[in-house]
């Protein structure tokens, strides 16, 4: 059976991935833990960890451990350290895979403790501490308090502190209060050499707040190639393009409506395209009569009437040469992630996130 190339894919460039790997690692002036929740991000979960173990990063950064799971089962050694919380019955397959989770309370800590004790081996963790993020971690005086009963569980070995920023794109100086916190925390506790690894930062963090007694650091967005923060966004280069292509070109009279609901009429004979992708694909439905662009033959090209869930219909000039089979680009080197984004009253992490499994991922 012949195999038709596919309607709407994502090229992925693994040159720029390491690129920016490198740029975060400069900045940061630390070891990093590259995040790869949420399928790398959109950008698939296993190719990507494959590409980052090849960059020698000290850990992989996941949600939960069925993305654990994944990313040993596609072969790759690199320590991988869980986000956040967990509950109970993750914990065997935790500790039983030496996934390193960040412990937020002393329950927490002797439930793995007890695990461990029962497989015959010693957990490696971290401590989370709450500076502001309110989503997980001990309370820093707790903590303080807490010390002594937590290196008394000798089914865990302590090697690490973190916490998390709540709004390094958004407040400078609730962001300086955290890391001054956090600065603050781990003094107390013993100081930097009680600790192999300090970590606070995400990208907002790495790019723009210095960070002393920090030794690891968490990049996510951009290592994918996009800065939370201004003045960077040109120190990064594009990973992700969402493509399609054009299925039909045609010229509908005047007084037409365009696509569901009407909301686009044709006030003189109009040159359509239709293309092959809407939010089935995770194409927001959300910038629907915002005039978004797309990108076809070296030009930007209106969007008009509503996205649906495979197809979208573009506005052509009347004298355009764009024909059926010419590829589309929804974003990417032309037209990036954020401005679409920011058309659909949304975030970068929610745009790269909803990219749908029908949407097939082409490495470069
Ligand atoms: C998602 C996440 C990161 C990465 O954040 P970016 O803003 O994408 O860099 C870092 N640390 C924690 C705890 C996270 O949950």
């Amino acid at each position: 059976m012949p195999v038709s190339p596919p309607r709407a894919w994502v090229e992925i460039n693994t040159l720029s991935l390491k690129h920016n790997l490198e740029f975060a690692r400069e900045v940061s002036g630390c070891e990093l833990m590259a995040v790869v929740k949420a399928g790398a991000y959109g950008h698939g979960l296993e190719a990507i960890s494959r590409v980052l173990e090849s960059c020698n990063v000290a850990f992989l950064g996941v949600a939960n451990i069925g993305e654990a799971r994944r990313i040993r089962n596609a072969g790759v050694q690199t320590p991988i350290y869980l986000l956040g919380a967990t509950w109970e019955k993750e914990r065997e397959e935790i500790v039983a895979r030496d996934i390193v989770p960040c412990i937020s309370t002393i329950v927490e800590a002797k439930s793995f403790h007890e695990i461990a004790k029962r497989l015959g081996v010693c957990l490696t963790v971290h401590l989370a501490v709450d500076t502001g993020m309110g989503r997980g971690g001990f309370l820093p005086d707790d903590l303080v308090e807490k010390l002594d009963e937590l290196s008394k569980l000798d089914g865990l070995r302590i090697e690490g502190i973190a916490s998390h920023l709540s709004s390094s794109d958004e407040d400078e100086s609730f962001t300086l209060q955290q890391i001054a916190n956090f600065d603050g925390t781990v003094k107390k506790l013993g100081g930097i050499d009680a600790f192999k690894w300090r970590h606070l930062s995400n990208s907002g963090g790495i790019l723009g707040y210095e960070n002393h007694c920090c030794n690891l650091a968490r990049p996510g967005l951009m290592i994918y190639g996009v800065s939370p923060i201004p003045g960077f966004q040109e120190k990064l280069r594009t990973v992700m393009s969402l493509k399609s292509r054009v299925t039909l070109v045609r010229t509908v009279p005047a007084g037409h409506s365009i696509s569901y609901g009407r909301t686009f009429v044709t006030t003189q004979p109009t040159r359509v395209a239709t293309v092959g992708i809407g939010y089935g694909d995770g194409y927001p439905r959300h910038v629907s009569g915002k005039n978004a662009e797309v990108w076809i033959r070296g030009k930007r090209h209106p969007i008009i009437g509503r996205v649906t869930m495979d197809q979208i219909i573009i506005r052509l000039p009347d004298d355009s040469d764009i024909e059926c089979g010419d590829e589309v680009e929804l974003f990417g080197a032309n037209i990036s992630a954020d401005e679409i984004a920011k058309l659909a009253d949304t975030i970068v992490w929610e745009l790269f996130t909803g990219i749908t499994p029908r949407v097939e991922r082409l490495y470069i």
